[in-house]
Order: C-alpha cells, then structure tokens, then sequence
C-alpha cells in the first residue's frame, strides 16, 4: 500500500460501510433480480432503495429517472449516441464524451479560457450557428477541477432548443445538486470516484428526454439498459450516495482546505510553480505545473517514496500525447510537460499532506539538478 495516495481523481478508496453492505450480495443474496421468487424480490427491493438514494443526492424528482450502468464511460456514450444531429462538446471534456463525440463527425468544440471557464461567448455563437441538438459540458474537470456553470449553460442550450447533458462524475457529492430544478436533461456518474468499487455508474435522464437503447438483449432498467442488474455494486453505490447525503458537506470543507494548505506549502517552497484552473475549483483536485520539469519522472520519484500522484491525468498519461485540457487551456510547452495532479479524498490525512509536501519538494529539485534546470 502507499503510504500516501493523492489520485483520487482517477480512482478512491472503496469506503468500509460500503464494502460491508455489498457483501451479502456475492455469497447470500445472489438471485437475479428479475426473477420472480421471494430471494429475487429481496435483492430487486435493495436496488430500488439504492436507486431512491442516488435520486435523493441528485435533487431528481422520481428515482426511475436514474439508470445503472457500468460507469460513466458507458452513461457518456448512451447519452451521445441518442442523438444523430449536431454535438455541442466542451475542450475539456473527458475523452468519454470529447473523444466519442469526435467519432461521430458532427461534434463541435466550445473553447475554454486559460483557467478553464466555457468561453460564454464563443458557445453563444456556437449555439446560433450550428443549432445542435445536444450540448455536453461536465460539472467538474477531472485534470485541473475546473468547475463549470451547468446551470447557466443549459439554461443558454434549451432556450436554442438544444439538450443539455453534464458528466457530473468528479463533482458529484462535492456540491449540492438539484438537478430537478436545473436546465439539464442528462447527468451521468461513477463509483469509482466516490468510494464505490469500479464498474458501476448511474445515467439520470429526465423524464421526457430521449433516449436510445444503447446495450440491447433485454427489458432491465426500464428497458433502457439490457443486462442483469448488477446487485452487489448497485447496493454499494447506493451506500456511497448515502454517506456523500450525510457526510458531503462537511468533507468538501475538509479537503477544500486541505488542498488550500497543499497549493500555499508548494508555493512557498518550489520556485517556477504555477496553479493550473480556477482559485476556486473543485475541493478535491490540484493541478500543478512546475516550469521546465519532466513531470513523470517527479511521480516517479514520488513513487518511489510511497506517493501516487498522477502526471496530466490517469486517463491521458502513458499515451505520450499532451493532453487536451492542458492544451486547451493555453499551457506553453514550458510547463505543460511538468504538470502533475494531486487529487484528495474524504480518507486524505494531515500526516500524508505532510509526506506530500517534504516528497514533492525533493523530487522536484531531484529531477531539476538532474536536468540541469537553475532555478530561481
Ligand atoms: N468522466 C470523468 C469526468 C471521469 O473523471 C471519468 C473517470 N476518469 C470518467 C468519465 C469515466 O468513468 P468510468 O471509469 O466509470 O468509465
């Protein structure tokens, strides 16, 4: 195990309660839930309760608005191939949406500013011109957290008669939502990120919405989503959703300042550093860029002393390519290759901040001498 782990972004810790009420689902409680015998209808209740909770953390009004799926990826994909007219994409979408919208030939791209921010003018005009039928823009970015107006974005989609679908996965639990309330159609999530295990999501689609079978072979999730339902992860998101209703609030204000006191010690102590985003992105994500740096060999080095932390991010790393958000943010070539994300939990203590920081700042001037770099 590390000794500490700062790629929270890319995937969590599963949370113990939640462990302990999926359990029973493996080894007791195993029959399918579309049968028809009293163990069935035991483990169909359990997914109807897990499905009341995740439409309670939504603010959504009915529960049967929200899918099961296996992750965002799949909730992404199912949103986007429902719709055959023009696609309105953000820069900084997560290759799920950004990549599979590209696929389709009918994807548009609204720019961003160099904090991250939709560029409002440049999709004003996008809207006007193009006339898509589908806009997507996520609530949280998962490489810098930059954190969007989802509100005011599909607010400005559905008066052009546009959809509005939001990949909430890195902000879920994070903020409060009520998505009932809010200009959107669409908004998918992940467990991953909020200390469910992998391979299991939610797809919210409000009533009325369009949407396209996207696996097909059987009538389960409303005949929306083909496939026996998933009990065991299914009953651990919805003990994920529980904790976030109970405990959300107060470990957003923890991590909030938790990165705060991270981003002022690396400030203070590496020279050449810059923050990537928004002063007031998501609580969990801190995107760094230090001038010069071979930012893979600092988590390397890190890695080396205990302490995951990705370079750009998890989902682009390993490609060799720069990634998209960092170019689309305008980041020169000075500080692009030395950007490294340091991402948080609800299970992040003092004592690995303190390990973070002492590490960071040796690896920092190890992989700087090494090249040569003189700082200052
Ligand atoms: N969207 C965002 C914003 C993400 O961070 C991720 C995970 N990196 C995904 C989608 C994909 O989620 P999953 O792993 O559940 O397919």
């Amino acid at each position: 195990m590390p000794l500490a782990y700062f790629d929270n972004a890319a995937s969590t810790k599963v949370d113990p309660r939640v462990a302990e009420a999926m359990l029973p689902y493996f080894c007791d409680k195993y029959a399918n839930p579309s049968a028809l015998h009293a163990p069935a209808q035991e483990c169909r209740n359990a997914i109807e309760i897990a499905r009341e909770t995740i439409a309670e953390l939504l603010g959504a009004d009915d529960p049967s608005e929200v899918l099961f799926t296996s992750g965002a990826t799949e909730g992404n994909n199912t949103v986007l191939n429902s719709f055959s007219g023009k696609l309105l994409v953000s820069a900084i979408e997560h290759p799920s949406i950004r990549g599979a919208a590209l696929c389709t030939g009918r994807a548009y791209i609204i720019p961003v500013d160099k904090t991250g921010t939709l560029d409002f003018v440049a999709y004003a005009e996008l809207l006007k011109t193009e006339k898509p039928e589908l806009v997507s823009v996520m609530l949280v970015n998962n490489e810098i957290g930059a954190t969007q107006d989802i509100e005011r974005i599909g607010a400005m989609a559905h008066a052009a008669g546009a959809r509005f679908h939001s990949d909430i996965t890195q902000g879920v639990g994070k903020r409060r939502l009520h998505l009932a309330s809010l200009s959107i159609d669409y908004a998918t999530l992940s467990g991953h990120k909020i200390h469910a295990p992998k391979g299991i999501g939610a797809l919210w689609v409000r009533t009325g919405a369009p949407l396209k079978q996207f696996l097909v072979g059987g009538t389960h999730e409303y005949g929306c989503r083909a496939g026996t339902s998933n009990t065991p992860c299914i009953v651990a998101l919805g003990e994920a959703a529980r904790i976030l209703i109970e405990e959300g609030e107060v470990e957003t204000a923890r991590m909030k300042a938790q990165r705060t006191r991270i981003a002022k010690a690396l400030t203070e102590q590496i020279p050449n550093m810059q923050i990537n985003g928004q002063t007031d992105g998501a609580p969990h994500i801190l995107s760094v860029s230090f001038r010069l740096t071979e930012g893979e060999s600092v988590i390397i080095n890190l890695d080396s002393e205990g302490i995951c932390c990705t370079a750009g991010s998890a989902c682009s790393s390993g490609g060799g390519e720069i990634s998209p958000v960092l170019e689309a943010i305008g980041l020169s070539d000075e500080w692009v290759g030395g950007t490294v994300r340091i991402s948080l939990s609800r299970f992040t203590t003092e004592a690995e901040i303190d390990l973070l920081i002492g590490a960071m700042v040796r690896s920092v001037t190890a992989v700087r001498n090494l090249s040569g770099f003189a700082i200052g």
